[in-house]
């Protein structure tokens, strides 16, 4: 099955906000096991959300985007997302009720602003807001389920969480785990997981990550992943093929 996401904001654009949420909602995808096929980074215009969620509409069978649910000009997310599909957008009285709770308390005015965050697109399901204000909007377009998070880290988490019950697949397990290789420069190393990944074929993903030591000696992090219809066959593939590596790592040093 495979999975998109769209961050969404100019901020990430011009690299003032390091992209977490991609990286917390990938890995979530993955270890779902999910293949995380595409990923799109689009600014705060209503034509580039709107293009960004038709263009994977088609293609994954989960969209998970975050940012753009909040109070301010730009943020877009739901109206681009009505617009695009012609879904109309309706006021949900529940969450107009909490925001009136939550402006209430604060001792703040009920704005233009704070209402928006209560419209949803008709026909969509809503993710609580354990931490603040705007739900998050799940929506079922044909075959794709389609989930709007908030672009605050802390909220995407909390909402992230809550699809992560619903969506893992029963049929697709991953796992990964790396080892850490020291005084053997990735290119001696890269003709044995060329060997090992046709040895493997299809089963196991190897990836060398090359760092550099203090003392200036060079170092790998091989990372071994696979994934298969049953979480300990993943697991135990793993390990395997990291044996491998490791009496290669002993081979090459004898
Ligand atoms: P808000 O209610 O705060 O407006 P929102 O859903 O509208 O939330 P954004 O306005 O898009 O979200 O982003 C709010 C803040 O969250 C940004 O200022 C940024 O610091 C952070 N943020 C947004 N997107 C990401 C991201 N992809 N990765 C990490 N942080 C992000
Ligand atoms: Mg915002």
């Amino acid at each position: 099955m495979k999975a998109c996401i769209i961050t969404i904001g100019n901020e990430i654009l011009k690299g003032k906000t390091v992209n977490t949420n991609f990286t917390e909602i990938g890995r979530m995808l993955y270890f779902s096991g999910y293949d995380v096929y595409r990923g799109m980074i689009v600014p705060d215009v209503k034509e580039e959300i709107g293009n960004a969620f038709r263009s994977l509409a088609g293609l994954c069978d989960v969209i998970v985007s975050s940012g753009g649910l909040g109070p301010t000009f730009d943020d877009i997310t739901v109206a681009s997302f009505g617009e695009e599909f012609k879904i109309p957008l309706v006021l949900d009285k529940e969450t107009l009720l909490t925001i009136k709770r939550i402006t209430e308390r604060r001792g703040v005015e009920m704005t233009k602003e704070r209402e928006k965050m209560a419209l949803i697109p008709e026909g969509s399901t809503l993710i609580a807001n354990e931490v603040g204000t705007a739900p998050g909007i799940e929506y079922q377009k044909e075959s794709t389920i389609i989930f709007m998070l908030p672009g605050v880290p802390v909220e995407m988490r909390s909402m992230l969480k809550q699809i992560e019950s619903k969506i893992k697949l029963k049929d697709s397990f991953y796992a990964e785990n790396s080892i850490l290789i020291q005084g053997i420069y990735e290119a001696t190393l890269a003709p044995y997981v060329t060997e090992l990944m046709n040895k493997h074929k299809g089963k196991v993903y190897i990836k060398s990550h090359p760092m550099i030591n203090k003392g200036g000696e060079s170092a790998l992090e091989v990372e071994v992943s696979a994934k298969s219809e049953m979480l300990e066959t993943s697991k135990s593939t793993v390990a395997e093929v990291l044996r491998e590596i490791r009496s290669i790592e002993k081979k090459i040093k004898s």
